[in-house]
């Protein structure tokens, strides 16, 4: 098992100062991968990164929710061209430095979101994506 970075994800990035074993990494290019990613081979499931994020994007693999209850506000992110992800999004990091999202749209309260797609494209960036270049 491994923990899971789904697409609350917003670029926020003190998931990644805290991990022990420095398996996050900031998916590039950001307009396709919009995400942090966790290599699941290197995740130790100590839960540091959990409690850092802002956006409660952080999930154990089996805790990923396939009936994700919104509060209202959340922000969602996917790759530039997503159907349905027309919105901008622009905030800053744990650095203060701008993060800008090209393909975002925020939650209405009480929408229910299925997370669980965000373990394959976890899995497929340090499969074979650029995950996998990224740390070798
Ligand atoms: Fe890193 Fe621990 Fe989070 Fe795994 S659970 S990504 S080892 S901080």
């Amino acid at each position: 098992m491994a923990h899971v970075i789904t697409s609350l994800c917003v670029r926020e990035g003190s998931c990644a100062m805290v991990c022990p074993v420095e398996c996050i990494v900031p998916g590039k290019p950001s307009d396709l991968y919009p995400w942090y990613y966790i290599d699941p081979d290197t995740c130790i499931d100590c839960d540091a990164c959990t409690p850092e994020c802002p956006s409660n994007a952080i999930f154990t693999a089996d805790a990923v929710p396939s009936e994700y209850k919104a509060k209202g506000g959340e922000v969602l992110s996917m790759p530039k061209g997503t159907p349905g992800f027309s919105e901008k999004y622009s905030g800053k990091n744990h650095d203060g430095d701008p993060v800008h999202l090209e393909a975002t749209r925020k939650l209405a309260p009480g929408e229910i979101v299925d997370l669980t797609p965000a373990k394959k494209a976890n899995a497929d960036y340090f499969s074979e994506g650029p995950g996998y270049r990224a740390i070798m």
